[in-house]
């Protein structure tokens, strides 16, 4: 922690009220070398305070930033964290449950981008999860928008880990970059390709065939751009579909999660209707990626995009950015469903 900073009182029951106020307050005080205490952590949720996912996000932050925590324990509703210098290195994180291992990398991902030296993250935990960024998106979307802005990121998925049995692994290194610059993404081009991938764990693969046939119908998808996989090596079972929108200018992933009592049918129909939602509305940068962007984007050289409405997520992330730090985020709505963002000057 840097001398004479003061504590960032962060309040967990603001907007979205979820555990990414946590991990984006870690991921802005390791940067700033702000300290910060939060109260009413995850208060909008059924089960408050930190589960094992968010524990590891702050166990992860602590490891990068050799940080003073208290507070870290499943349950907890208040922590203080007082970060020290970032050190890259070789990190190991275990989430020991199927918790997401992609929210945790992209908690500590910024800090160690900025670092003075390579790092190498392993991450053991779901890879596949519902409500977070599964690991396709973030190898296929997110990063490499974040790679744009000078890192170079390097991810690889070793075994799939599907809610709730977990157990997967995923393996990153990290080139860092003195300072993030600006990414302008307010067009997306002409669409490249659309392709659907369905992938089935321990179930029958004629249920990947049947969301891909729905995908093929309502997204006029070509036959060529179907891929039904079948993985051995995972620890449970598990169903994944998702839709991938290449064009010119960025790659968007849109996700369905089989489950139980649900129609692989109606899995895939949610999937269809919010690819053609993004489709439809002619904006480069979809919901999701719209929230993980705003804290890079943020703490580096700034930018645009144009999005659709700000959901929750997003209006939080840009909330509790200026509560770090001193940068403008003007956000419009234009028109026809499309917003635009633009952070900095
Ligand atoms: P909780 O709120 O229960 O603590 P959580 O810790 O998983 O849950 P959230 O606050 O809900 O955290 O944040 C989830 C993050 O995952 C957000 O950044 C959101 O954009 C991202 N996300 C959710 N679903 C997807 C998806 N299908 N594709 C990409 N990113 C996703």
């Amino acid at each position: 922690m840097r001398e004479g900073m003061t504590m960032v009182l962060v309040d967990g029951s603001h907007g979205e009220g979820g555990g990414q106020i946590l991990r984006s307050a870690l991921t802005l005080s390791m940067v700033t070398g702000m300290p910060f205490k939060m109260v009413n952590i995850r208060a909008n949720r059924k089960r408050p305070g930190l589960m094992r996912q968010h524990l590891t996000a702050v166990t992860a932050a602590e490891a990068v930033c050799g940080a003073h925590v208290e507070g870290a324990a499943v349950g907890s509703t208040e922590l203080t964290f007082r970060p020290g210098p970032v050190q890259p290195g070789d990190f190991h994180f275990s989430v020991g449950t199927a918790g997401s291992t992609t929210l945790v990398l992209q908690t500590v991902l910024p800090a160690l981008s900025l670092a003075h030296a390579p790092s190498f993250v392993t991450l053991e935990g779901g890879t596949h999860n519902p409500m977070s960024p599964p690991f396709d998106f973030l190898d296929r979307a997110f990063l490499p928008l974040f790679q744009q802005m000078g890192p170079r990121v390097e991810a690889r998925l070793e075994r799939c880990g599907f809610y709730p049995a977990g157990g997967g692994k995923i393996r990153v290194a990290i080139g860092p970059t003195p300072r993030l610059g600006r990414l302008d993404l307010l067009e997306r081009g002409d669409v490249r390709a659309k392709r659907a991938i369905a992938i089935v764990s321990a179930l029958p693969k004629e249920i990947a065939e049947r969301e891909l046939r729905v995908l093929e119908s309502i997204l006029s998808l070509d036959p060529s751009c179907l891929r039904a996989e079948e993985v051995r090596h995972a620890v449970g079972p598990g169903n994944v579909v998702s839709v991938e929108v290449e064009t010119e200018q960025i790659t968007e992933i849109f996700v369905g999660f089989g489950r139980r009592g649900t129609l692989a049918e109606e899995v895939a129909r949610e999937v269809a209707s919010e690819a053609k939602e993004y489709l439809d509305s002619g904006v480069p940068v979809g919901r999701h990626l719209a929230d993980q962007l705003v804290i890079p984007m943020a703490m580096g050289s700034g930018g645009s995009f144009r999005t659709l409405e700000p959901t929750p997520h997003t209006w939080s992330q840009i909330a509790l950015v200026k509560q770090f730090l001193e940068v403008p985020i003007e956000v419009r709505s234009m028109g026809d469903g499309q917003w635009e963002i633009r952070i900095g000057d």
